[in-house]
């Protein structure tokens, strides 16, 4: 099995994550966050709201709905030009997205570049291909009364896209925000939520998923000051991600996007690489976005993006400089570097060495022996007290001493709390780090 095998199979295993819908069989692209897999990602979510939203005056949060006026999407370019490049096996009729089965293309490729390659079909093995398609990544609903039998025209006048980025609903609040708190610029808004993308072949368990949520900031400042603004930013994300999220510096790699793998809005992104189980994939994405939302809101609307400088009276559409980052690329990232195989006793150990600020539990507290009254009562009492002061606390008397361990490791729970005979006597715990599986003895009041 690969790493990535392994940490799927530990995900599923401890209930960090499981396929979606897995009951009836699963859903391609989908997947569901166990109890386990929830704490894990709602602290990711929180570390990243605190350290660029709670922890600053200059950045501000919303939260908008997912569902938005289809003239959103047309606004912001998305309509004509969300697709990927979609090419159909004339053998098999197998779909695949050109440019992940061909070398040396980008999403822009045509058929003939593409047919160029020579690639085989990845299916079928086979060499006779259709004509390069653009297709739309947009997930499309109707909303409201549309019925079955309705004209053509009654069902496209009704229908609405699940958002592709949750960026879109920052733009759009732009001027409400500004138009109620008067913040000074540069100023940003921040938004978590879902976003959708009908992905022609999810792959690669989490990395590239139909449905995932999305951290983004727009961060709006002076035209002139955008690179400042930018490093400035860049600077940040690597802070983040690596005192905050505790990722290795060395395994994240910045890569300047060239001007025709860019999105159709930016004038500079750098993606963050970084290296996972299964290779270099993206981490997140910096960009700068220039005024092109703001702007093409202004015209659609016929509102007034404009910023007004409170001292020079200069008015001017602000630029935007885009830290975006997937929650789920994240959750893997952490995991995946955390993922530790060793040996304990001569026996193999699996063992999460998350970091401590994003471990689901703290501690884990277990009596000795499960069938002694006295023990498990002081180590009830010692875990309501630990609960009372952290609340990340978990309790665990299943299997003897040694299977506990094993499963603390395997969910990363940094300290196992033990109570036995003596803490009865003078209230101190064996307490277990699960890094060196080395115990110490510690009073219950230093815990
Ligand atoms: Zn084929």
């Amino acid at each position: 099995m690969s790493k990535l095998e392994d940490i799927v199979s530990l995900c599923k295993r401890r209930g960090f994550v499981f396929p979606g819908s897995d009951v009836y069989g699963g859903f391609a692209g989908t997947w569901d966050f166990g109890p386990l897999g929830v704490i894990l990602k709602k602290k990711i979510m929180d570390e990243w709201w605190k350290f660029f939203v709670e922890d600053r005056e200059d950045i501000y949060g919303i939260d908008a709905a997912i569902i938005m006026n289809p003239k959103t999407w047309e606004a912001s370019g998305h309509t004509a030009t969300f697709a990927d490049p979609l090419v159909e096996c004339k053998e098999c009729k197998s779909r695949f997205r050109a440019d992940k089965i061909a070398d040396g293309i980008n999403e822009s490729v045509t058929t003939e570049e593409f047919l160029a390659t020579h690639t085989k079909c990845p299916v079928c093995g086979k060499e006779n291909w259709g004509p390069i398609r653009k297709f739309n990544m947009m997930f499309s609903t109707h909303v409201g009364a549309v019925l079955p039998d309705d004209d053509k025209e009654v069902a496209e006048k009704n229908i609405a896209y699940l958002r592709p980025e949750t960026a879109q609903g920052i733009f759009t609040n732009y001027k409400n925000v500004y138009d109620t708190i008067y913040p000074d610029l540069p100023f940003g808004l921040a938004q978590q939520g879902k976003a959708f993308r009908n992905e022609i072949s999810p792959r690669d368990f989490i990395l590239r998923d139909r449905e995932c949520s999305q951290m983004e900031i727009e961060y709006f400042v002076h035209p002139d000051t955008w690179e400042d603004n930018f490093e400035t930013m860049r600077k940040l994300q690597h802070e983040f991600l690596e005192n905050t999220i505790g990722l290795p510096k060395d395994k994240i790699h910045e890569y300047d996007v060239p001007a025709s793998d860019r999105a159709h809005y930016s004038k500079r992104t750098t993606d963050f690489m970084y290296d996972y189980p299964n290779g270099e994939e993206e981490l997140m994405g910096l960009a700068y976005r220039t005024d092109f939302d703001l702007s093409n809101i202004q015209r659609e609307s016929g509102k007034s993006m404009e910023y007004r400088d409170k001292k020079t009276n200069e008015t001017f559409i602000p630029h935007v400089i885009e830290p975006s980052i997937g929650v789920e690329r994240l959750f893997l990232a952490v995991l995946s570097n955390a993922y530790t195989e060793d040996e304990v006793n001569n026996e193999k150990r699996v063992v999460l060495k998350l970091p401590e600020n994003l471990a689901p539990y703290k501690f884990c507290v277990s009596p000795l022996l499960k069938n002694k009254p006295e023990l498990v009562e002081k180590a009830k009492s010692v875990y309501q007290q630990l609960r009372t002061k952290y609340s990340n606390v978990t309790w665990d008397d299943s299997g003897n001493i040694g299977k506990r361990y094993r499963k603390q490791d395997e969910i990363g729970t940094p300290k196992c709390v033990v109570i036995d005979y003596d803490t009865l006597n003078d209230d101190t715990v064996t307490v277990r780090d699960r890094d060196t599986t080395k115990q110490t003895r510690v009073k219950i009041a230093d815990l």
